[in-house]
């Protein structure tokens, strides 16, 4: 058993039941949507955490590239520049998997890299880019 963890971004809003239900029951495989967000035009995009075997992982993965989907492995590192970062916490909220975090005896926002998927979504919060994507 493999866990990988996707980004999945979609342009219907009707389809995160359809993805998730089709890697289930076709493939075997067991997801969790750490995040969605889908806008009124209903383009959008899901974090995606899939535990399965390694084939039907693949399988599973280019069935959904095959519908048009596009689909891309989170399996980068984030670098937090403490130096640069002054605690605004403008990116706290953004992260699905609560990796980036205030600290409340110093009010200092700290990543944990334990939890931290790479997904990116706190990048752009930061205006002094002390969050980056190492690939
Ligand atoms: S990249 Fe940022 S938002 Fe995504 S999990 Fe890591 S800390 Fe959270
Ligand atoms: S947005 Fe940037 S400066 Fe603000 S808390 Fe996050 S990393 Fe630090």
């Amino acid at each position: 058993m493999i866990e990988k963890k996707f980004r999945i971004d979609f342009d219907e809003s009707n389809v995160l039941e359809s993805v998730t239900y089709t890697l289930v029951s076709e493939f075997n495989l067991k997801p969790n949507v750490l995040r969605a967000d889908i806008g009124g035009d209903g383009h959008g995009f899901m974090l995606l955490s899939l535990v399965g075997e390694k084939d039907d992982m693949i399988r599973g993965i280019e069935h959904i590239r095959g519908q048009g989907f596009k689909v891309k492995e989170l399996n980068g590192h984030i670098f937090h520049d403490y130096d640069r970062c002054w605690s605004c916490g403008a990116c706290v909220s953004l992260c699905p998997t609560r990796s980036i975090y205030c600290v409340p005896e110093t009010q200092e926002v700290r990543l944990n890299t334990d939890t931290c998927i790479a997904c990116g979504s706190c990048i752009n919060a930061c205006s002094v880019k002390a969050i980056q994507l190492e690939l």
